[in-house]
């Protein structure tokens, strides 16, 4: 026991307080979905903060799939994937999500977070650069912490910069250079500049990697991403990406690239040699979204996130509000300062919406916002209900006139 260690924490806990950023957790009483029950709330809240794009996390071919491979595979493997962790149905989610977003071969992890944990430092050494934009994922910054590349930062979405760094890395000699960038930026619901980016790999012999969390799944032709939107499809390298979003949202990470590629990490990847198997239920929900994904419902899904952003971005704006603009179901609600968005996002609950006020350090000071994402789940009028109430507790605490 070190009563002075407890006391630091204790302290440190109060000053997150005191500072107005402690995150609380509402403890959801049911399913992930349109509709939500909170507990102490008295009826159930339109939810606009899920990644649940497709709708998929509570659907019943879904579950069905992630019963069934329980019941088939079992509950989980107590094995890390080269011990005695591989099942086929492992195999079968790897050749799936590599065919669906066209690429060699897949490999698999517990999380997303782990994927971009452990990408960098086997492929990359010290003779190497890793340049990366400046609002990347902390996943990504932290699997470039851990590999010895040489690192390079440049302001989010600014190619001009990106491109003086690729000269730069050039003149300082890299054997190999990677660029690294989120498909989409979460807070913002930017698409990241993949024909610039693209092109300068190209001109300066760059790889490319993209971390397709909020774009996989439902965003471009087919639902295949952000490099489908962008209409640079096989011109990236690496795309890393998660089934706890548009993909059934269970959870689970994945890395998709060339064989060889997908070879090594298996052999010097980190998270995946030293960290369980992915639970048969886990694999069994993600087959069954990714089909979905490429179904004509898949497509319908796509069609209905399309035109409810739509409809909720026309509403909005009429009724005032100061959205950023974007052609991403993100779509962040400006209110400025901290305090504001914490009222706000409490307000909204209160009437009947589930949505997340997001202030500094996630973004930067003075640009506090509640961030909204659209979901293929949502019917029109949920989201018509959604804009009203937020028009009128927008009202109520003068955000809007
Ligand atoms: C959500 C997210 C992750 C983490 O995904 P998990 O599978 O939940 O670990 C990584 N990168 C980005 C850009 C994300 O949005």
């Amino acid at each position: 026991m070190n009563d002075a260690f407890y006391e630091r924490i204790h302290a440190e806990l109060r000053d997150i307080d005191a500072k107005g950023l402690t995150k609380p957790e509402r403890v959801l009483m049911s399913a992930q979905g349109p509709l939500v029950e909170i507990a102490g709330s008295p009826r159930p809240v339109i939810n606009l903060c899920a990644n649940n794009y497709l709708g998929l996390a509570n659907d019943p071919r879904v579950v069905e799939a992630s019963i069934e491979a329980t019941r088939k595979w079992g509950a989980g493997l107590a094995s890390v994937r080269f011990i005695c962790g591989t099942q086929d149905i492992h195999k079968q989610l790897e050749a799936s999500i590599a065919a669906y977003l066209g690429f060699e071969d897949a490999i698999l992890f517990a999380a997303a977070f782990d994927a971009n944990g452990g990408i960098f430092e086997p492929l990359l050494g010290e003779q190497d650069a890793i340049i990366s934009d400046s609002l990347n994922h902390a996943s990504i910054i932290d699997g470039v912490r851990l590999c010895k590349a040489k690192r390079y930062r440049f302001a989010n979405n600014d190619m001009n910069e990106l491109e003086s760094l690729l000269k730069q890395a050039r003149s300082d000699g890299a054997r190999t250079i990677m660029i690294a960038t989120d498909g989409v930026f979460s807070m913002d619901g930017t698409i990241a500049n993949l024909g610039a980016i693209t092109a300068l790999a190209q001109r300066y012999d760059a790889l490319t990697l993209i971390d397709d969390c909020h774009a996989t799944g439902f965003l471009g032709p087919g639902g295949r991403g952000s490099a489908a939107f962008r209409g640079v499809e096989g011109k990236i390298d690496i795309i890393t990406g998660t089934f706890g979003k548009a993909l059934g949202g269970a959870m689970g990470g994945f890395i998709v690239a060339r064989k060889a590629v997908v070879d090594l990490l298996r052999q010097r990847a980190r998270p995946y040699l030293f960290s369980n198997a992915l639970t048969p239920a886990v694999c069994g929900a993600s087959l069954a979204a990714i089909d979905i994904a490429k179904s004509e419902d898949g497509e319908q899904r796509r069609a209905r996130i399309v035109g409810n952003a739509k409809r909720f971005r026309a509403t909005m704006t009429a009724a005032g509000f100061d959205l950023l603009p974007g052609e991403h179901p993100i779509i962040p609600v400006m209110l400025g300062d901290a305090p504001k968005a914490q009222r706000m996002a409490a307000a909204l609950l209160k009437a009947g919406v589930l949505a997340s006020g997001f202030s500094f350090p996630v973004v930067p000071v003075g640009k506090a916002r509640i961030r909204t994402q659209m979901s293929a789940a949502l019917t029109p009028d949920q989201v018509d209900e959604a804009a009203r109430i937020f028009t009128d507790v927008g009202r109520e605490i003068g955000v809007i006139s």
